[in-house]
């Protein structure tokens, strides 16, 4: 295997990799390759899940390039890097930015791998023809913990207004709860053990070539035509799936169902001897 296997197949697995259905763990996805017989793996710049203009006139086709080829290919490279001949090297991102926050006193690699994890998520919650009100089990989460979709977005445009400077705007799970929270440079909800289901990148490199400085405008551009509410309700699925979400539904299950024995389930029962 040539010096530099790593890069190579990193960027040919950017060229080619698919569009996502959910990206809401693991972020970057890695390439491997094996040095001296020693599996090593790097993250690499995952492909935009639409065409770089795809999402004119709302993020132009040069904000997109500069913001996911060269902002998110930095943070990657960067956290490459950082990790390298480190026991980072084979956990998944979201455990290095869990881990790397170290309850508060972050360590060198934190910044790069939140940002890395937070770009693929902003990017993957956009999508052309987007926006609007949500519609699905979302829509009815947001009319029944948050009050109302408009209730949603007066605090949603406040979260994202409000935070001062670099930061983030997210829609989150909080124990089975919806919350809008704000974040400020890399910090993301993950750290609190919060599920994350949408996320708005209000860092300026974000929108200053769309909208300069008016982040009001940005933050209503990506509500009225950018959401990808697909995407959110899948994540609330997948995020159904590994939390607890109350008392079951005991509807759902055969209460007057019979009870198999064994022999009628084909169980071979072993008598014990001893
Ligand atoms: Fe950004």
């Amino acid at each position: 295997m040539p010096p530099g296997c790593c890069a190579t197949a990193a960027a040919a697995i950017a060229s080619i990799a698919p569009p996502r259905i959910s990206s809401n763990r693991g972020g970057s996805k890695r390439s491997q390759c094996n040095r001296g017989g020693i599996a090593r793996a790097k993250f690499a710049l995952p492909a935009l899940p639409y065409e770089s203009s795809a999402l004119e006139p709302y993020m132009s086709k040069k904000t997109l390039e500069v913001h996911w080829g060269k902002h998110q290919r930095g943070y990657i490279e960067n956290l490459n890097r950082q990790i390298a001949n480190t026991p980072f090297e084979g956990y998944l991102l979201e455990d290095i930015v869990k881990i790397s926050y170290n309850r508060g006193s972050p360590q060198p690699a934190f910044n790069n791998a939140a940002q890395a994890w937070n770009h693929d998520f902003f990017f993957t919650s956009l999508k052309p023809g987007g926006g609007k009100s949500p519609t699905g089990e979302i829509a009815e989460l947001i009319d029944k913990q948050l009050g109302s979709y408009d209730n949603f977005v007066k605090e949603f445009k406040l979260a994202a207004a409000s935070q001062f400077g670099a930061g983030w705007a997210w829609l989150a799970l909080k124990e089975a709860k919806l919350v809008v929270e704000k974040t400020p440079n890399a910090i993301n909800p993950l750290i609190w053990d919060h599920i994350p289901l949408l996320v708005l990148d209000v860092w300026e490199h974000a929108y200053y070539l769309d909208f300069q400085n008016n982040r009001p405008d940005y933050v209503s551009t990506f509500l009225e035509h950018l959401v990808n509410w697909d995407i959110v309700n899948a994540r609330l699925d997948r995020a159904k799936a590994f939390m607890n979400w109350g008392e079951p539904d005991w509807d759902l299950f055969d209460k007057d169902a019979d009870i198999l024995t064994y022999e009628e389930a084909g169980i071979d029962v072993v008598e014990d001897s001893s």
